[in-house]
């Protein structure tokens, strides 16, 4: 089944948001089985709408439409498709109770022009819209079938998932699966080097690499009439290429170092906290992320400056005198000041110059220490990383967060 998306939405073509849904759908019809060929964007104009669709109907079997699903004038899209393929509008009922209820619950006056939410093209099966009002439309047109869905991700989503995705994985008689590796302190050329000869032959399963921010991951994907033919065709690959770098391997699938270090935290009973300098928060940021971790998560501090390192994590001013704040000195000071004063198991520190300005032949912009405190060790890692500010923080809090995991891995 070849299909495509088409997003409706001008303020997508002003550049205002990004295609998201294109990206969100083309990923879970990937997970069925379902090729996407074509990703368009048209803005709320009728005659644009109807060149860019009559092109769709006559190249894919499935078209997926969002956005212009709204009550307002400029929401055009089941009018403008219903018209060009001349089928008529009519009252759905059912869509209309429901549209009604969401007002009730909500407390808000429904409006004259939510009425038109309600219609539907004539044989068409409504699509339930659990958190907005416009029901989604699945349409049945000769052999395609045609999809419309609400603009807002979080409306869409839900749909699409729900309905739309079951409602296709009956139709598809294959699966497609995959398996994620996700890798740290291998760069990308390094690894393909690695599985060379692997890359080079691969039909199915396929395998993708991808980079980024210091880690990689590799997609193992494979084509079968089940989920288990599918895993028994990755799984020889998988056990092949761990067999070759299986020591850089911290995660699988959608797991990502944050959830791990909190999940590695948790079995162990141990309490963590973490002075950041340059990554302004970004490390706690990351571990409040995840749900749960409040057990082990004491605190964060953000320590910017020399009086914070000092006052906060009890540095000493000799310390940052002699050796400066972003120093191997004050990284572990700053370290075991958070064990000391804050009576937790683990002091994660970041101290370092994220550039743009700041960097001297001696301290490069993208240097970086990290302290790290428990009552076995006391290390500290010097990076120097690339790229600008955004990255260089984003760099050194995975950075930090796979050095706690580095050393964690091994107290199982
Ligand atoms: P509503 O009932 O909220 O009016 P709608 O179906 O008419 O929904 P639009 O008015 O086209 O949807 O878009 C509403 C909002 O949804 C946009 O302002 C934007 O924030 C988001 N949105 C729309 N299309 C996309 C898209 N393709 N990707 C990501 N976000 C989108």
């Amino acid at each position: 089944m070849k299909a495509e998306t088409i997003a409706i939405g001008s303020e997508l073509l002003l550049g205002q948001i990004a295609n998201t849904n294109a990206q969100i759908i083309s990923k879970a019809l990937q997970d069925i089985g379902i090729d996407v060929y074509f990703h368009t964007c048209v803005g709320d104009n009728r005659d644009r709408i109807i060149e860019v669709f009559s092109a769709a109907i006559k190249r894919s079997d499935l078209i997926i439409l969002t956005g212009g699903l709204g009550p307002t004038i400029d929401d055009l899209t089941k009018e403008t498709i219903s018209s060009y393929l001349k089928i008529p509008l009519e009252v759905d009922q059912h869509s209309l109770e429901r549209i009604k209820k969401y007002f009730e619950t909500h407390r808000i006056i429904m409006t004259k022009n939510n009425y038109k939410q309600a219609l539907m093209p004539k044989n068409a099966v409504s699509i339930p819209n659990k958190r907005g009002t416009a029901p989604g439309v699945l349409l049945k047109y000769d052999s395609k079938i045609i999809v419309m869905l609400p603009g807002p991700p979080f409306e869409m989503e839900p749909m699409l998932m729900d309905t739309v995705i079951p409602y296709l994985s009956k139709l598809s008689s294959e699966v497609i699966h995959s398996r994620v590796l996700k890798f740290y302190g291998l760069g990308e050329s390094k690894l393909e080097e690695e599985i060379e000869d692997l890359l080079a032959n691969q039909t199915n399963p396929t395998i993708a690499p991808l980079a980024k921010m210091g880690e990689v991951t590799l997609r193992i994907t494979a084509k079968a009439d089940s989920v288990k033919k599918a895993q028994d065709l990755i799984e020889p690959l998988e056990k092949e290429i761990l067999s070759r770098i299986g020591e850089y391997v911290y995660g699988y699938d959608n797991e990502n170092i944050e959830e791990i270090v909190a999940r590695f935290l948790s079995n162990n009973n141990l309490t963590l906290a973490t002075a950041e300098s340059c990554t302004g928060g970004l490390i706690s940021h990351k571990l409040t992320n995840v749900p749960g971790v409040s057990k082990n998560f004491e605190r964060g501090i953000i320590s910017y400056s020399n009086r914070s390192k000092t006052e906060l994590l009890g540095v000493k001013h000799n310390t940052l005198k002699k050796y400066g704040a972003v120093s191997e000195q004050t990284a572990l000071e700053m370290a075991q000041g958070l064990r000391k004063l804050y009576q937790c198991d683990i002091g994660l520190s970041i101290t370092g110059i994220a550039g743009p300005g700041g960097g001297t032949d001696k301290k490069p912009v993208g240097l970086v220490y990290i302290g790290y405190s428990d009552s076995k060790s006391d290390i500290v890692k010097k990076h120097i990383f690339r790229g600008i500010r955004k990255e260089i923080k984003e760099r050194a809090a995975n950075a930090a967060l796979h050095l706690v995991f580095n050393i964690l891995k091994t107290y199982r």
